[in-house]
């Protein structure tokens, strides 16, 4: 693969980041995923509203301006002949000497892309539907910020697979916050679509603004609330949606059937539509 470092493109293995990194010292560093689709990015904009406003909560400064992002972007779908997949931006507040003090004056942050192939469109998960684990929320409490500290959300998604589910979802005082890296959604037995509302307790998907756009255009009613492990149990249908999975169908829930335990009916035209709309919308 060629990946981007600061300023170069190289072979993976030539990339290089100063061991005194703050992304790697401290997790002091924020990212963005973005899917490519048929060589093209899928709401860019989007992300880039996300990482500056994540950027903005931490005062890290740009490492570049939106059109060298893109640039960068398309340049690294050219050279690595990107059909389908994944890239990934990486930016960090940049070395400095090891202090629990952001450094003042002069450091330039770090920035790194690299790519993932992947079927995104074509995933066997989306026929089969997900089985998900509930674990408690241990994350910090600015979720809403897109930082490098993935820990716990590493280790809950090891658990989850240790036990035989597919992914965790993360629950607070009774209530779903989201997935380990995605948006969590049920519908209710009126067929009402129910997602927690955004705030510092969850991450503002990109793929769920345009998913609830989307459900509210085609009439389905959207509530925008927490729901709690009992009322996701009783529901009819569970998804989630991300970047990476775009709408993918959750049938099971620690070890319970949802619905009638197949891949829900509104999360399958979710996805149907999504995907029909990012194609078309691609840069
Ligand atoms: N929540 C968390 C914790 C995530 O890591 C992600 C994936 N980045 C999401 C939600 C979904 O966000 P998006 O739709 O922008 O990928």
């Amino acid at each position: 693969r060629t990946v981007y470092v600061n300023g170069v493109f190289c072979p993976e293995n030539q990339g290089v980041v100063s061991i005194f990194d703050r992304g790697f010292l401290f997790a002091d560093g924020v990212y963005e995923v973005t899917s490519v689709l048929d060589g093209k990015l899928i709401d860019f904009s989007g992300h880039m509203a996300r990482l500056r406003r994540s950027m903005s909560e931490l005062s890290i400064p740009a490492p570049a301006s939106e059109d060298e992002l893109l640039s960068i972007h398309r340049q690294l779908v050219d050279k690595n002949a990107l059909a389908e997949g994944l890239i990934y931006m990486q930016v960090s507040r940049g070395a400095a000497d090891r202090d629990f003090l952001f450094p003042a004056g002069d450091i330039r942050p770090s920035l790194v892309l690299f790519t993932q192939t992947g079927q995104l469109r074509d995933r066997p998960a989306a026929k089969t539907g997900l089985k998900v684990v509930t674990l408690p929320d241990l994350r910090w409490a600015r979720r809403d910020i897109k930082t490098v500290q993935l820990l716990y959300p590493s280790m809950a998604k090891t658990e989850a697979k240790r036990r035989g589910a597919d992914d965790a979802w993360l629950v607070e005082d009774g209530f779903v916050t989201e997935g380990s890296s995605n948006n969590a959604y049920i519908v209710n037995a009126d067929g009402a679509l129910i997602t927690r509302p955004l705030s510092h307790a969850i991450l503002p998907g990109i793929t769920r603004s345009a998913i609830l756009r989307l459900a509210t255009e085609t009439g389905l009613t959207v509530e925008e609330r927490p729901f709690s492990i009992e009322e996701a149990l009783a529901a009819r249908e569970a998804f989630i949606t991300s970047a990476s999975s775009f709408v993918m169908p959750v049938v099971e829930i620690d070890g319970h059937k949802i619905g009638d335990g197949a891949p829900g009916e509104i999360a399958g035209r979710l996805r149907a539509i999504y995907i029909d709309e990012a194609v078309k919308t691609a840069v």
